[in-house]
């Protein structure tokens, strides 16, 4: 099956490295009719190129902390689309100094930033969406890391809202199945983008990921987009409540180095 005739918003495109725009690029191909909500005000200009790109002409800043912004943007949405059939949260952020400093010294600033940024946002913009829906049926995705699950390094406070934000997933996948709604998320493995340069530490894990990781590669965006098309179609009917892992299968490790090579 494929999305061709669906379509959908999606959330997270910073530039052509984000993970939201491999996401958009595997829907726009496979003939979906795409919207594009950024975040950060000065994103704007290399949204609406990106976006237009795709053919889309509904590109809207959508303020993740204001409930008003929120409500504008999915209402200018259902005026645009009339029904939309999924929608793609790629969002997070964490203050530098929250992630560069001992973990037991978290700011409560920076805790509850990355928590409404990272995951009260994706609550937020499933609510707003939920009426933009066809009866019976809508597919929500969210994207996610294995710093939710184990401690990665200089994750910190993001891994927290990772954890928070998976089980959100989960509870909003039994809130939501009555009504057809499914709800899902990805844990990529590292890609570069702007969002990972922040992480102290990054560039030497994303360095080393490929000795570890099974498949002995990184992911690409083409791989995350693939996986986010399937969850977005009907192939993936039966699937919600999941955290879906693309990293090379990284997340079976139970230690980097394999001691019998
Ligand atoms: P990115 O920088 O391209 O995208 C992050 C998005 O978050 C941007 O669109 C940005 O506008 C938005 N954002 C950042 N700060 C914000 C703020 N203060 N207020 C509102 N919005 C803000 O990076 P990405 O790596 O593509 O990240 C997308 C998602 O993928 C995130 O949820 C991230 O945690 C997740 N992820 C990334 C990796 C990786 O290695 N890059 C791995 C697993 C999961």
């Amino acid at each position: 099956m494929s999305v061709a005739g669906k379509s959908g918003l999606v959330f997270g495109v910073a530039n052509d490295r984000s993970i939201a725009w491999g996401i958009a690029q595997a829907l726009a191909a496979d003939g979906a009719r795409l919207g594009f909500g950024y975040t950060v005000p000065v994103l704007e200009s290399r949204v609406v190129r990106l976006a237009q790109s795709v053919g889309s002409d509904w590109i809207e800043y959508c303020d993740l902390t204001s409930d008003d912004s929120i409500a504008d943007t999915f209402e200018s949405a259902r005026e645009h689309f009339g029904e939309i059939d999924f929608l793609v949260h790629s969002i997070a952020f964490a203050p530098r100094d929250d992630l560069t400093g001992r973990f037991f010294e978290t700011t409560r600033e920076g805790f509850l930033t990355a928590h409404e940024i990272s995951v009260y946002s994706f609550l937020a913009l499933t609510r707003a969406c939920l009426p933009l829906f066809p009866d019976g049926s809508g597919s929500i995705l969210t994207l996610t890391y294995h710093g939710a699950q184990k401690v990665m390094p200089s994750y910190k406070v993001m891994g927290v809202a990772k954890a928070a934000l998976e089980s959100m997933v989960r509870y909003l996948a039994d809130d939501l199945g009555p009504q057809g709604v499914r709800v899902n998320a990805i844990s990529a493995g590292p890609v570069r983008t702007l969002a990972s340069g922040g992480v102290k530490g990054f560039k030497d894990f994303y360095r080393a990921f490929p000795d570890a990781a099974p498949l002995r590669r990184h992911v690409t965006q083409e791989e995350i987009g693939g996986v986010a098309r399937f969850l977005c179609d009907e192939d993936s009917r039966g699937i919600t409540g999941e955290v879906l892992y693309v990293d090379s299968g990284f997340h079976v490790l139970g230690a980097m180095a394999d001691l019998d090579r």
